[in-house]
């Protein structure tokens, strides 16, 4: 029988009629899990958690470990990858990347862009990046769309992303899921007073290439995205509660090279499945993997689909996809 096959079957075994039984005939996670959580029942369901394993995990048996209802907490990071088939450039890819593209913008070298010192010398091309990633511009991708169905069937614990382009906004994932650990364009602060500003008060300036300044002190007002040396978001403090939570931890298309983010793959339970969908093998998953670990590289949105595949969701992703696609032309 195949590893996915019998990892269902046990998955089944558990939750099915006469679950309780089989729960106690399982060995069952030392430290880490939960009292009377249901979901930790998941490190039982596959023996001694973490590096002890044998098996080696696929992204079938972390479906079915889903379908069956094991895996109620899912958890997931994400990064510039997810944001490419909507057309946004990677930040970090040679040629292609938005550091590449920032001769236009007259930086003396690409970070720059994202620096407080370069931004007060001379704030224009941050926001000229800004222009570019305005609202519509740019659409959520199936990618986003397959995030937005995991929320939608109450299973997304929270999504953390790097990403400033609001797509995970965008494809209708609400706020309180959601952490923007690098920031986001819905909020801006006055550099001087630090008077807040909703995100509509700022575009009308940035979309006619005007610096956009405090109606009370004529300080530059900066959307709240996180420059080097700003502190994170409060929001991020989240992932304290959530990751030790959480039942499974999607990683997708991020480089995971940006810390405290990168670490924070490490911070799940040894039991829980880790599976990143990515172009190549990166960080924590490369050098510290776990047996839980699921590496499905290429392609992301193929990869994406062949999961929703997996989990039984192609119908309803095709009717979410649908639509969006007529709200947008209607
Ligand atoms: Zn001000």
């Amino acid at each position: 029988m195949a590893l996915w096959a019998r990892a269902a079957v046990r998955a089944l075994r558990l939750w099915g009629p006469g679950g309780e039984r089989a729960w106690a005939r399982q060995p069952r996670i030392t430290g880490g899990s939960r009292p009377g959580s249901r979901s930790a029942g998941i490190s039982g369901v596959h023996g001694n958690g973490g590096s002890g394993g044998t098996e080696k995990f696929s992204l079938q048996d972390v479906a079915e470990l889903v379908r069956a209802g094991a895996c109620r907490r899912v958890l997931v990071m994400v990064g510039a990858g997810i944001s490419t088939p909507s057309g946004i450039p990677d930040f970090r890819s040679p040629g292609s990347g938005h550091y590449s593209n920032l001769q236009e913008y007259d930086v003396p070298y690409p970070e720059a862009i994202f620096e407080l010192p370069f931004f007060f010398h001379n704030p224009k091309p941050f926001f000229a990046l800004a222009k570019k990633l305005y609202p519509g511009h740019y659409r959520p991708n199936v990618i986003h769309y397959f995030l937005r169905l995991l929320h939608e069937k109450g299973l997304l614990l929270r999504l953390y992303t790097q990403n400033i382009d609001g797509l995970e906004r965008a494809s209708g994932i609400p706020a309180s899921k959601l952490v923007e650990a690098h920031g986001s364009f819905a909020s801006a602060t006055c550099t001087v007073c630090r008077r807040t500003f909703p995100g509509e008060s700022f575009w009308a300036d940035v979309l006619v290439d005007r610096v956009p300044r405090c109606s009370v002190c004529t300080g530059i007002v900066k959307p709240d995205i996180v420059f080097f040396g700003e502190p994170l978001p409060q929001r991020f403090l989240l992932h304290l509660a959530d990751f030790p939570m959480a039942d499974v931890l999607l990683i997708l298309g991020t480089s995971l090279q940006v810390e405290p983010f990168a670490s924070l793959s490490a911070a799940v339970r040894n039991s829980v499945p880790r599976v990143l969908i990515n172009r190549d093998v990166v960080g924590p998953l490369a050098w510290c993997p776990r047996s839980r670990d699921v590496v499905q590289l290429g392609d992301l949105v193929h990869s994406v689909e062949k999961l929703v595949e997996l989990l039984g969701w192609t119908g309803e992703m095709k009717d979410l996809l649908q639509r969006e696609t007529g709200k947008l032309s209607g």
